[in-house]
């Protein structure tokens, strides 16, 4: 059963400790006052709908979003941006992502982090990237009718292309947003800007060009054929 195979991907995940820096750094984050909840700070899966046709691939996990709530993009400014522009786009049931039970769905669309464990700085080492990778690579194999990936900021477009090369597939191509890089045999690549503050608060990314992206990532994988499959 697939749903066997991600869960029990999703528990190795969850258990990995093998980027010393990352591990003392996610359990060393200090709860803000605001947040009642034991924090997660462990290591953070994907999630979504595992037949997805689209892949959102993010950074990391932010220390009080997703290495709070053990969910990607749950429960900080850059959540509740992309979800709102998810759902205005019909690839998710709701607008806001709080809490890992909060009854979200996404249509068509898994999300993952290229690095599941939170960085200093947001900033991964490439060792670091490396050491996760093989998880990215497992979850591309099990997501067996992805069409595009749209990689949300710099890092996690170059992970991808790092994982093309893996397979065969090399090509040296310069992040931007709306960058639109086709492979032979694997998921095409559009490139965003990340839904974080310091892109959304200046107005470098905005709700529209955010939408802009997901509808083309719809057309580009022939999503209104896979939600209705
Ligand atoms: S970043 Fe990835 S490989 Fe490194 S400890 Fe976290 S889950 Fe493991």
């Amino acid at each position: 059963m697939l749903g066997d195979r991600f869960g029990e991907l999703n528990e190795e995940i969850a258990a990995c400790r093998r980027c010393p820096r990352l591990v003392t750094f996610r359990e060393g984050v200090v709860p803000k006052k605001c947040f009642q909840e034991t924090y997660w700070k462990k290591p953070v899966a994907g999630f979504g709908d595992t037949e997805a046709s689209i892949l959102l691939l993010g950074l990391a996990p932010a220390p009080h979003g997703g290495n709070r709530t053990g969910r990607i993009f749950t429960g900080d400014q850059s959540a509740r941006f992309l979800m709102k522009a998810l759902f205005n786009t019909g690839l998710s049931n709701q607008n806001h992502s709080e809490h890992a039970d909060d009854g979200l769905e996404l249509r068509g669309v898994y999300v993952t982090a290229s690095v599941k464990c939170v960085p200093p700085q947001n900033r991964p080492s490439a060792l670091e990237t490396k050491n996760c990778s093989a998880f990215l690579q497992r979850e591309f194999l099990l997501l067996k009718r992805l069409k595009v990936v749209l990689a949300l900021g710099r890092h996690a477009f170059e992970a991808y292309l790092s994982l093309a090369a893996k397979r065969g597939e090399l090509k040296s191509a310069a992040f931007s947003h709306g960058a639109f890089i086709p492979f032979k045999s694997l998921p095409l690549l559009i490139g965003s800007y990340h839904p974080s503050p310091q892109n959304t608060n200046r107005g470098l990314l905005t709700t529209r060009m955010l939408e802009e992206v997901l509808e083309r990532a719809k057309r580009e994988s022939g999503w209104e054929q896979f939600k209705n499959k």
